[in-house]
């Protein structure tokens, strides 16, 4: 009864609201699934100005497959969950070359794509080719725990199984599209993860989580994300051109296929003067009568899913500096802007005045 009653208001709901968002009056299945990838992890705000670059920079997916590595990732820098962009390009490319440009129009050859999994498969599926495809992500999860009280822990199997046959009873084949869209925008608009509009709120009348007293604490999870330190010195090497040495990050890792300068990893923080020059002789074999020292920052922090990063940013120079390997390259300070940096080497770069701390 209440399922009816969910789907009928949310879909009376959506129909009241006026969402202007740049792919939403697209079919395309390319546009679309630029939109999906963007927004995955990512607050409709920070992605937005993302997603209208890339459009404008490639218009259709022939030009994304064309780009070069370089030109894609420095457009995605700042964007964050930088294996998206690497599997965006291989996905652009699959498609133009192997599929003629033209999407997959099912779900299962959808979900066969590369960094395409069962809720971009069914957004794409359903805003694209009206195919009915419910959408099952974290905001489905915390709308429909709330509004039927479901208090099994939304990352245990039991629940996750619990929420996708709720999420495909409550659906709407017939209206496919419009309902992933409302669903989707009411987690985002209404039934959000604080300051939730209870007040407002369409379901209010039925909803479980409000009248158990329970909006702050459904969903419930049972893992807490550990996250680890990670304790990061990036040295600036300056050669007597002015040139500075960067490499590409190839490891499994975080930040691959992103520039940086050549880093020092530490199990503790790089505290003193000291411990800098010996993991310099260490990492770099580089004596001190090698190079002079021009600066050592304050450390920049960083959040990531899982880590906690903390950077150093020590410069130096030396007349020559050789290339120890084919992922260095030597380039100048006009350069800089043509590569993608992680988001903290960003902040170092556009900040770095403030917080010089001279070596003695
Ligand atoms: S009443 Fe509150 S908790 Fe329930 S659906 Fe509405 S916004 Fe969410």
């Amino acid at each position: 009864m209440n399922k009816d009653l969910f789907r009928h208001n949310l879909l009376q709901w959506h129909q009241q609201i006026d969402r202007n968002l740049p792919w939403k009056a697209s079919k395309s299945p390319y546009f679309i699934w630029l939109s999906e990838i963007m927004l995955q992890q990512t607050r409709i705000a920070q992605a937005t100005p993302y997603y209208l670059k890339f459009v404008e920079a490639f218009p259709t997916v022939h030009d994304l497959a064309n780009a070069s590595e370089e030109k894609v990732f420095k457009l995605w820098e700042g964007l964050g969950y930088y294996s998206r962009a690497r599997n965006l390009h291989a996905t652009a490319k699959k498609v133009s070359q192997e599929m003629n440009g033209v999407f997959p129009d099912n779900y299962k050859d959808l979900l066969a794509l590369k960094g395409i999994g069962p809720y971009t498969a069914a957004a794409i599926a359903s805003f694209a080719y009206d195919l009915p495809h419910p959408v099952v992500d974290g905001n489905v999860f915390r709308v429909l725990s709330r509004v039927f009280k479901i208090e099994e822990a939304i990352d245990s199997t039991e629940g996750k199984k619990i929420i996708q046959a709720m999420a495909e009873a409550c659906f709407e084949p017939k209206q496919a599209a419009a309902y992933n869209q409302a669903i989707m925008d009411f987690g985002a608009m209404v039934c959000t993860p604080k300051n939730v509009g209870c007040e407002h709120c369409e379901m209010q009348s039925f909803c479980g989580a409000y009248h158990g007293k329970m909006v702050d604490i459904l969903p419930k999870k049972t893992k807490k994300i550990k996250k680890r330190d990670r304790y990061f010195l990036f040295v600036i090497i300056e050669d007597q051109d002015g040139c500075f040495l960067i490499e590409k990050r190839t490891k499994k890792d975080i930040w691959q296929g992103l520039f940086q300068f050549p880093l020092i990893e530490n199990e503790q923080a790089f505290e003193d003067t000291k411990a800098i020059k010996k993991a310099l002789r260490q990492n770099f074999n580089l004596k001190q009568k090698d190079f002079d020292w021009l600066y050592l920052t304050d450390t920049f922090k960083q959040t990531l899913s899982h880590q906690y990063i903390h950077a150093r940013f020590l410069k130096i120079k030396m007349k020559k500096v050789p290339l120890s390997n084919d992922s260095q390259l030597l380039i100048n300070l006009k350069e800089l802007k043509n590569y993608g940096f992680p988001k903290i080497i960003d902040w170092f770069l556009k900040e770095k005045v403030l917080n010089l701390v001279f070596i003695p």
